[in-house]
């Protein structure tokens, strides 16, 4: 069987799952199970009970194109999942029975261009402490991968470079694209605001050398952020931004207040929380006059030394999420920027929020608003692709 070459970021082979350990395990999510069409006919061939449990806990959606899933109870735990907390389906059959979701989770592997990537979840908890807390600059590493299931490798994503640059050398202009936004979120003599500034000034021009067909100057422009960011080109910006600036708070609540619509009760649990701590009321965008000097002494009290972390949320999405493209076919790169800001500062918001009222600021929690939010925000019903 030939194995195949991997990308992956060097915490990528450290992950374990924790398993029945796990403080917010992904069977209790509830999460609607998608099941591949080559694992429910599998389920058709069993003449067992196993069958009979199946049918009862399993929904098909759709022939064509084909979609079942396997259903949650009110609690949000897997209908599979026994008294004890363990899978049945794995128990009785093994881990070969379980559908490419729950044998793939939390692994995603993308194909870029016919070459392959391949990251870790923010959703499980594991994952996202080894992305997020790692104080050293996010290194990349190339692996051998084995085809996984049924001896084929299954990819989560895909994207081509040419669906969004028109020049014969869209690849390697992707690839600078992707290593300028790297090496701006990761020039740690700026503050991570600033960060996100410089990476919007380029964004923007990127945006513009695309509507108008200048592909060939996207290099050029690359090249002059690299060197501006090596000459202190922007230091002038840092002695203008205060250190630590709060987002603004509308637009917050009201994608907040959309989420929140949704039975996702560990997140709405947290949006509760973070309002609380603001003093703000539910249905409401008024904020109190203080909230903007609040919120920068609550977020330096704990990220003063600890912006590698949203250093790391931020490049963990820049290459897990095709940016400046997304994996959505979103070729707005501007909008992309913009979704990729919104999320930094969802999660902020939340953690500053639930630390102050919880009168603590720690790991654990930012772990979890980070995990509660991405299960609800980043996680739909994902379309597999499979190559041979
Ligand atoms: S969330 Fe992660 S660590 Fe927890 S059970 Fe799921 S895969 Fe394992």
């Amino acid at each position: 069987m030939d194995k195949v070459k991997v990308f992956q970021p060097h915490y990528y082979k450290k992950f374990k799952c924790t398993g029945s350990e796990c403080k917010n395990n992904c069977c209790r999510h509830n999460w609607q199970i998608r099941i591949d069409k080559g694992t429910y006919d599998k389920y058709l061939s069993l003449d067992d009970d196993m069958f009979s449990q199946l049918s009862e806990n399993m929904k098909v959606m759709s022939e064509d194109p084909f979609l079942a899933l396997i259903l949650s109870d009110s609690d949000g735990n897997c209908k599979m999942l026994d008294d004890r907390g363990w899978c049945r389906i794995q128990l009785k059959h093994g881990h070969e029975f379980l559908c490419r979701t729950c044998r793939l989770y939390p692994r995603k592997t993308c194909l870029v261009d016919n070459e392959t990537e391949r990251f870790l979840e923010l959703s499980c908890e594991v994952a996202a402490q080894l992305i997020l807390f790692d104080q050293n600059i996010m290194k990349f590493e190339e692996a051998e991968l084995l085809p996984i299931v049924d001896g084929r490798v299954v990819y989560n994503h895909q994207l081509e470079a040419q669906e969004y640059i028109s020049s014969l050398n869209s690849v390697s202009i992707f690839w600078r694209l992707r290593i300028t936004a790297i090496a701006i979120m990761q020039s740690r003599q700026y503050k991570v605001r600033l960060r996100m500034l410089i990476l919007c000034l380029f964004i923007q021009q990127i945006d513009t050398l695309l509507a108008e067909g200048r592909e060939s100057e996207i290099t050029l422009v690359a090249d002059e952020f690299m060197k501006q960011l090596d000459t202190g080109h922007f230091d002038t910006l840092r002695n203008q931004m205060p250190d630590g600036t709060a987002p603004e708070p509308g637009v917050i609540l009201d994608v907040l207040g959309e989420m929140a619509k949704g039975n996702n009760i560990k997140l709405n649990n947290c949006i509760k929380q973070a309002m609380e701590g603001f003093g703000l009321q539910p249905d409401s965008l008024e904020v109190s006059e203080d909230f903007a000097e609040n919120y920068k002494k609550y977020y330096n009290q704990y990220f003063s030394d600890k912006e590698y972390i949203f250093e790391n949320y931020i490049v963990h999405n820049i290459l897990s999420e095709g940016f400046p493209f997304n994996y959505k076919h979103e070729t707005s790169v501007m909008k992309n920027y913009a979704e990729l800001l919104a999320k930094f500062e969802l999660i902020e918001f939340l953690f500053v929020g639930v630390s102050r009222r919880r009168m603590k600021f720690d790991k654990r929690t930012l772990i979890e608003c980070i995990a509660f939010f991405t299960r609800s925000y980043d996680h739909n019903l994902k379309d597999f692709l499979i190559r041979d």
